[in-house]
């Protein structure tokens, strides 16, 4: 990994180092188990985890599981499997479920020192009380219990004598601060909810914003990285490790989120796309999730070198969608064999070549490095061009194969299109053409030449496949900067913007030397892109390949 971009964080660290505030770097990526890693995750995984190292200190991963009705062992998997894949390593595994009991003990403190209550109002009457960012809220009529009575109703909170809802245990600040989080925000909360790692063990959970700075000090976590969204939180995140007096004191500090351009980088609306089958689940490779980015073809280096690209500034910009391209074009550039693969074909028959006779040209895997070799391609009197590389009627500037003209058939010879065959509703099926023995490829034939150049697949050993060709699952001028989230009117919105079109099956051939391909093996199909096997649909006898990208790009660095 490349070492981060001089950035304030960095900053920090090292001014904390120097001082001798902190003599190691520890930090954590905390995602919760509610859903599967975007691409967004992989900014907040790539800041902690590459700060920490580039200062000789660690990460951890740590689940933020302290929200049971959401969370499931299926993402504890793909979560850490996705970290893995990303190229990280963490320090430890933890799970803020783990610290339930010290979290407890920690909110009984509070209680004693007279800095939390319980509350009998309901969560909507909480909400009405808070206040705006205008006026200050008002005081709870259950504010001035006494302790005992506090700490009797949170020991009856927690054996369950309550149901969901009844009573909240709040934090005693301030209700005219101009922070509304401050103004005696909800710590825990009564949810009889099978938890999956606590079982039936709790049926009180604390809130995320109590939660996590506990979890960060008991990790003994020196700086704690999040996003944006974050900053306000800042204050009561400080004002819980101190008044619940933990011996370590963590401090957060914020980056920008990650948008890109009509990518959605919010769970809980992939998790929509996912539950409503607009998707084939959370690997579609269409999903901006890092599963779906690997299964589309994506490598670990295309999406690191991305990010660090985009940089860690505290701006919030949306990021265009050609970058992301850019990168795993540039990382394949010299690792992809680049191939023939015929995706619409149309039969051409080579009048003048024997029917029984067949030859095979050598050709280079890969123009741009020759380190990965040569293979073979059979040639003979029948092929398969693009459909779109004939037209019968051609246009200005048509350099391709038309009634008449003469082209270049890659690594092969010159052809001349002489006949088109119909079918009985005038349909071409079949073109047939002349070749010119003089013109092979290689043997320095210059006494004419042609402005075409096609690619094409040998018909009586061509291997049939499919093609997974792709649009961006939202229409253009769509991101989650820009659709506003929260109200369901809203969620609806965002359904109306999924692109119809963004998914398109194509059947074709490729070359006889691939017919044994992997799942996730990758290539550059001549003029058509780069293409990776696809790990869900691709059999030995049925090769199915997701195109990641086309050879195309209007990006620039
Ligand atoms: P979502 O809003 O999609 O549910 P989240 O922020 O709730 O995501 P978490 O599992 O809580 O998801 O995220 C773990 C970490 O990843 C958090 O520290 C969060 O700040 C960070 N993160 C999430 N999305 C982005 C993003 N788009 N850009 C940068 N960091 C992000
Ligand atoms: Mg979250
Ligand atoms: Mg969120």
């Amino acid at each position: 990994n490349p070492s981060t971009p001089s950035n304030f964080i960095k900053n920090v660290i090292t001014e904390d180092l120097k001082s001798g505030k902190v003599k190691e770097i520890v930090t954590r990526f905390p995602p919760e188990p509610n859903g599967y890693l975007h691409i967004g995750h992989a900014r907040a995984i790539w800041i902690n985890f590459t700060l920490a190292a580039e200062f000789g200190g660690k990460t951890n991963l740590r689940f933020d599981d302290t929200n049971p009705v959401k969370e499931d062992t299926e993402y504890v998997k793909s979560i850490q499997e996705d970290v893995k894949w990303l190229g990280f390593e963490w320090e430890e595994l933890r799970f803020a479920s783990n610290y339930f009991d010290e979290m407890y003990n920690r909110a009984v403190l509070l209680i004693k020192k007279g800095k939390a209550f319980i509350d009998d109002l309901s969560p909507d009457q909480i909400r009405e009380t808070r206040g705006t960012l205008k006026s200050p809220g008002s005081n709870s009529p259950y504010r001035d219990r006494s302790v005992e009575e506090n700490l009797e109703l949170f020991e009856s909170m927690r054996a369950g004598k309550f149901s969901d809802g009844a009573k909240v245990l709040r934090a005693k600040i301030d209700m005219s601060s101009p922070n509304i989080n401050l103004r005696d925000p909800i710590i825990y909360r009564i949810s009889h909810t099978y938890h999956h790692n606590t079982g039936d063990k709790w049926c009180i959970y604390p809130m995320y914003a109590f939660a996590h700075p506990l979890e960060d000090a008991i990790e003994g976590i020196t700086h704690s990285l999040c996003s944006l969204e974050f900053e306000d939180q800042r204050p009561f995140y400080d004002w819980v490790v101190a008044e619940c007096e933990m011996p370590n004191v963590p401090h957060q500090y914020e980056f920008g989120r990650l948008n890109v351009a009509q990518t959605l980088t919010s769970k809980r609306k992939l998790k929509l796309l996912v539950d409503e089958q607009h998707v084939d689940g959370w690997d579609d490779p269409r999903m901006p999730t890092i599963s779906g980015l690997r299964r589309l073809g994506y490598t670990p280096e295309a999406i690191r070198n991305f990010i660090y690209e985009t940089g860690i500034s505290k701006t919030q910009g949306i990021v265009d969608l050609q970058m992301l391209e850019h990168f795993i074009r540039e990382d394949l550039k010299l690792k992809a064999p680049r191939t023939m693969a015929v995706l619409n074909p149309l039969k051409v028959v080579i009048t003048n070549y024997p029917e029984d006779q067949n030859e095979w040209f050598e050709v280079e895997n890969n123009i741009e490095n020759p380190e990965m070799g040569n293979r073979q391609v059979p040639f003979s009197r029948e092929i398969y061009i693009e459909q779109d590389d004939f037209m019968e009627i051609p246009p200005n500037k048509y350099f391709r194969l038309f009634p008449g003209n003469e082209v270049r058939l890659k690594n092969a010879y010159f052809i001349k299109c002489n006949d088109v065959i119909k079918d009985e509703e005038g349909h071409v099926v079949e073109i047939h053409c002349t070749y010119d023995p003089e013109t092979k490829s290689g043997s320095g034939f210059n006494a004419r030449k042609v402005k075409g150049t096609i690619h094409w697949i040998d018909a009586s050993q061509a291997v049939p496949a499919e093609f997974r060709l792709y649009e961006p699952l939202i229409k253009a001028e769509e991101s989650d900067e820009e659709m506003e989230e929260t109200e369901e009117k809203e969620e609806k919105t965002f359904l109306d913007q999924i692109n119809p079109n963004s998914l398109e099956i194509v059947q074709g051939f490729i070359e006889p030397g691939m017919r044994v391909v992997a799942p996730q093996d990758k290539f550059q199909f001549f003029r058509h892109g780069y293409f990776n096997v696809d790990s869900k649909y691709s059999t030995p006898g049925h090769p199915v390949f997701n195109r990641i990208v086309s050879l195309k790009s209007s990006f620039k660095m």
